[in-house]
């Protein structure tokens, strides 16, 4: 738990979220600015502030991840196109420093993005 993190807090319970998904390593909730008809990020528990902080010890959570990713994805029937990205740092626009996956879906989308 980071104090000053506001995933952490959503974690936590001091602040509101829609959640979509809830495990003991990984929740998942809508995106409070959506881009997509379906925007739902996937967070885990632990604060780990970007992906460059994962360590070989947690590929099994990087596992888990895509896997509610999936079956989200699957259960919004978007079978025909998604993505999960990772917005790494300043200049790929990480805005929260506690590691997401964002899963959008549910429009068209070019390549490459902005
Ligand atoms: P990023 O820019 O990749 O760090 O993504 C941060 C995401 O968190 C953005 O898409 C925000 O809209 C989203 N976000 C920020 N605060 C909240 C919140 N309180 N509840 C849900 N999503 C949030
Ligand atoms: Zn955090």
């Amino acid at each position: 738990m980071n104090d000053d993190c506001i995933f952490c807090k959503i974690i936590a319970g001091t602040i509101a979220a829609t959640f979509v998904h809830q495990d003991d390593e990984v929740v998942a909730i809508a995106d409070i600015n959506p881009q997509a008809p379906t925007h739902v990020l996937i967070i885990p528990r632990r604060h780990i502030p970007t992906a460059l902080d994962l360590q070989a010890r947690d590929a099994s959570l990087v596992g888990r991840i895509h896997e509610v990713a999936h079956r989200i994805a699957r259960e919004r029937h978007l079978e025909n196109g998604f993505r999960v990205v990772v917005n790494n740092g300043p200049g790929a626009g990480q805005t929260v420093y506690h590691l997401h996956f964002h899963l959008l879906g549910g429009r068209p989308m070019r390549w490459p993005p902005g």
